[in-house]
């Protein structure tokens, strides 16, 4: 049975961070020093995530991505994923990573069917990389990417553009797709790195990427979104792979969103910009049987926010400030 909201959106993707802790410092996600982690006992365990994503899939939820912090930090992780391709009603396991971890693992997330992974990296030089990361981790992300590919796993790239960051990395990037059969995504850049708002005014905007792209490459052809996209996507003729452009921050896609999120401290988000809409974990430690958790997520999917503006404008504190960590992207 599809699931709807309460503006007639159909639901059936959750995005599921499984911790907040990470082994980066993105610059655009965290402080330098980090954010306090919450105590481990605050995080979801395993068996609770597996239970809530039993229940979200009889209701109508088929495609998972799995997120944080970094996912690989989480311990037997692996294991995890497996079990989540035997939910009933799950069809698709996604995940998103940094990849400084994840190469030992590329073997088993062919084997289990992983759908894609999104590598996480703003810029194919080493030096920029470690500044925006705050780690010198290029080299083992770079294996992360080769060996993806080595797998025909299917790979997007995610790429924050950031003013005075990576800018110049924006053609460099792209221009993997001439030789490999990747996705390249440039995300506008959101105030979720637990300090609040690096700009007065969003400079690089997905009208403002789109002009560089246009103006490298005159003869980029518009392709077809997939259904519920986030991505206005792209092909440049004779390359093997696409380029997309996510308005992150400008938030032109909400009128077809169809996802959730549940928080690695077990709360659920209707909207990225959401400051959370319901305690979860509280109500799954209180006891609650599946019949009444089923209810509460009725209950939550029939209020949700029209848009990220709105779902903004309804927080207690109306500025965006926490760390994408503990969101999941
Ligand atoms: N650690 C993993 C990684 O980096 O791929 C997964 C979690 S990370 C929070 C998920 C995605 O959110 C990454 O692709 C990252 O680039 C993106 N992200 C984090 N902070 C962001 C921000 N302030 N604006 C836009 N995208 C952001
Ligand atoms: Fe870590 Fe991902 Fe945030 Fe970077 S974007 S600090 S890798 S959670």
């Amino acid at each position: 049975m599809p699931l709807f909201d309460n503006h007639g959106r159909p639901i059936n993707y959750l995005r599921l961070a499984v911790t907040d802790r990470c082994n980066l410092r993105c610059f655009y996600c965290m402080p330098a020093e980090g954010i306090s982690y919450v105590p481990k006992k605050e995080l979801l365990s395993y068996e609770e995530m597996e239970r809530l994503v039993r229940i979200l899939a009889e209701m109508g939820i088929s495609k998972i991505r799995i997120t944080g912090g970094e996912p690989f930090v989480r311990r037997n992780l692996v294991d995890f994923l497996n079990r989540l391709h035997k939910v009933p009603g799950i069809e698709e396991v996604h995940i998103t990573t940094n990849g400084v971890l994840t190469t030992p693992y590329v073997d088993e997330l062919k084997a289990m069917g992983i759908a894609s992974v999104n590598l996480s990296l703003d810029t194919f030089d080493r030096q920029r990389f470690k500044e925006i990361t705050r780690r010198d981790e290029f080299e083992r992300v770079l294996d992360c990417f080769h060996a993806l590919l080595a797998h025909n796993i299917p790979t997007k790239i995610n790429a924050v553009v950031m003013e005075g960051k990576n800018t110049q990395d924006i053609i460099p990037l792209t221009e993997l797709t001439q030789q490999y059969p990747v996705s390249v995504r440039f995300i506008e850049e959101m105030p979720f790195n637990g300090e609040g708002s690096h700009y007065p005014v969003l400079v690089w905007t997905h009208q403002k990427i789109l002009e560089v792209l246009k103006q490298h490459y005159p003869a980029i052809e518009k392709i077809a979104d997939a259904p519920a996209s986030t991505s206005y996507n792209y092909q440049i003729p004779g390359h093997q792979g696409t380029v997309g452009i996510i308005a992150a921050f400008s938030r032109t896609f909400c009128g077809t969103c169809n996802r959730i999120r549940l928080t690695a401290q077990g709360t659920l988000k209707t909207c990225l910009y959401d400051q959370g809409v319901l305690d979860i974990k509280n109500i799954v430690r209180a006891g609650a049987t599946d019949t009444e958790i089923r209810k509460v997520f009725e209950t939550t999917f029939q209020n949700r926010a029209k848009d990220g503006f709105e779902a903004e404008q309804r927080r207690r504190s109306q500025s965006v400030s926490e760390s994408m960590s503990t969101i999941g992207g």
